[in-house]
C-alpha cells in the first residue's frame, strides 16, 4: 500500500501540511432520482481516496495522481472549466466552483497535491465524488472557506457538472460528505436537506456485497445522459417543474400524455421516490431485513422501465436473491458498474460463490465481489 506521506516528499521535495480523505459511496436504493430533485439513500464505503496537501508561496496548483504519470499545473488566476481536462478536473472544478460561487480565493496561496485512492475507478462507486470531496475538504481548511458538509458537495456537484460535464445529482457527493459508520444518509434533492438513519447491519449479522460487473460505464457520453434528457422531456410535457412533484396518482394521467417510452421512464421515477421512502420508514420501524423487497422492486423498475441494467447486472441479482440475499439491486448510474446485495454474513461466500458460477455459466465477465461498510464521510486524516 502507498504511503502517501512519502509519495508526496518524494514528488515535491518537502512533507504535506495534512491529509485529506473522502469515501466513494453505494447507494442502498433511489436510482436516477437525484437530478429530478427526488430522494436518495446513499451511504459512504470504506473505500477512500486521500489528498496530501501543502501551501505554495505562489498561486499555482500543483497536482499529482497515483494514478497517472506527470504533473498538472493550474494558475489560480485563470480557473475556467473550458481548459480543465481529464482527471485533474474533478479536482481543479471545486476551486473554480467556489470562485464561481462567490467563494473567496483572492487572497489564496498556491497548493501542491497528490492523490491516491482506494476506490475503485468507473465501477460506479463514485471515485469522482470521493477525489472532489477529499479536494474540497482540504481546500476548505486550507483556504478558510468555513463551508459547511452541504455546500462542498454543491461545488463537488458544480464540479463534476460543468468542469467534467456529467449531469449529475447531489447524490454522491452528499454520501461522500456526510457518511457516518453504520448509516444511511436520506438526502432531499429539492430541498437539499439530508438526515441520517441507522442500519443497524451488525447487530443484525448482515452485510452489503458489492457486484461490481466489470462492464464499464461512462456518464458523460453514455445513455446517462439520455435519461437525464428523457426526465426533462418528460417533465415539460407534465407542465411540472421536476418529476418530484409526480405521484403514483399522476401516473394515469402521464400515461395519456406520454408515449410508452417515456411514460415507463416516468413510472420508475414516482415508483423509486416511493421506494426510498418506503425503505427509510422500515429502516426505523423494523429493520434491514425488512427491505429486501424493495431493494428488488427497484432493480425490477431499472431493468424493466428505466432499462439502464446490463444482463450481467440482473443475473447477478436474481442468483443473489436465489442463493440467500435478503435483495439485490444496481446501484450507480447503471449501464455496467455495480449491483449490491444484501446479505445474512454467513451466507455472504456463498452467496457470491454463486453470483461467480452463474455468471461464468453464462458465458458472461467475471465479476468482482467484495463486501463493503457502511463509513464516515470526508474527514482530515492528519
Ligand atoms: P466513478 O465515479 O463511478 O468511479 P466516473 O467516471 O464518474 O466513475 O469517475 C472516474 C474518473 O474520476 C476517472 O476516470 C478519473 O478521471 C477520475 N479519478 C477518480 N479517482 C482518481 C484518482 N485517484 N486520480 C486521478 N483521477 C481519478
Ligand atoms: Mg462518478
Amino acid at each position: 500500500m502507498t504511503d502517501i506521506t512519502s509519495e508526496f516528499t518524494a514528488a515535491y521535495g518537502r512533507a504535506p501540511e495534512g491529509v485529506w480523505s473522502a469515501p466513494g459511496r453505494v447507494n442502498l436504493i433511489g436510482e436516477h432520482t437525484d437530478y429530478n430533485k427526488g430522494f436518495v439513500l446513499p451511504f459512504a464505503i470504506n473505500f477512500r481516496t486521500q489528498a496530501a496537501v501543502a501551501r505554495r508561496d505562489d498561486r499555482e496548483i500543483h497536482l499529482r495522481s497515483t494514478f497517472a504519470e506527470g504533473e498538472v499545473v493550474a494558475s489560480l488566476d485563470s480557473l475556467s472549466p473550458d481548459t480543465m481536462d481529464g482527471w485533474s478536473a474533478y479536482v481543479l472544478g471545486v476551486a473554480w466552483a467556489a470562485a464561481d460561487a462567490g467563494v473567496a480565493i483572492d487572497a489564496a496561496f498556491g497548493l501542491d497535491i497528490l492523490v491516491d485512492s482506494r476506490v475503485p475507478v468507473g465501477a460506479g462507486l463514485s471515485s469522482s465524488a470521493a477525489l472532489e470531496c477529499a479536494a474540497g475538504a482540504a481546500f476548505n481548511e486550507l483556504w478558510d472557506w468555513n463551508l459547511g458538509d452541504v455546500a462542498l458537495a454543491r461545488l463537488g456537484r458544480v464540479a463534476e457538472n460543468t468542469a467534467v460535464g456529467a449531469p449529475t445529482g447531489l447524490l454522491d457527493q452528499a454520501a461522500s460528505m456526510l457518511g457516518q459508520e453504520d448509516h444511511v444518509v436520506v438526502l432531499d434533492c429539492l430541498t437539499e436537506e439530508a438526515r441520517a438513519v441507522p442500519l443497524h447491519l451488525r447487530e443484525e449479522g448482515l452485510g452489503i456485497l458489492v457486484m461490481n460487473s466489470n462492464v464499464d460505464h461512462e456518464h458523460a457520453t453514455g445513455g446517462y445522459g439520455d435519461r437525464f434528457r428523457s426526465c426533462a422531456e418528460g417533465a415539460r410535457i407534465l407542465d411540472v417543474e421536476s418529476l418530484r412533484e409526480i405521484t403514483a396518482d399522476d401516473l394515469p394521467r402521464a400515461q395519456e400524455l406520454l408515449d410508452e417510452e417515456a411514460f415507463r421512464r416516468v413510472r420508475h421515477v414516482v415508483t423509486e421516490n416511493e421506494r426510498v421512502l418506503a425503505t427509510v420508514a422500515a429502516l426505523e420501524k423494523d429493520g434491514p431485513r425488512s427491505i429486501g423487497q424493495l431493494l428488488d422492486a427497484s432493480q425490477a423498475s431499472m431493468r424493466d422501465d428505466f432499462e439502464i441494467t446490463v444482463p450481467e447486472i440482473d443475473t447477478a441479482c436474481d442468483t443473489a436473491v436465489a442463493a440467500g440475499a435478503i435483495g439485490a439491486r444496481m446501484t450507480g448510474g447503471g449501464f455496467g458498474g455495480s449491483a449490491i446485495a444484501l446479505v445474512p454474513l454467513e451466507q455472504a461466500d456463498q452467496i457470491a460463490d454463486a453470483v461467480r458460477a452463474r455468471l461464468s455459466e453464462a458465458g458472461m465477465r467475471e465479476p468482482t465481489i467484495f463486501a463493503v461498510v457502511p463509513s464516515e464521510g470526508a474527514r482530515r486524516d492528519r
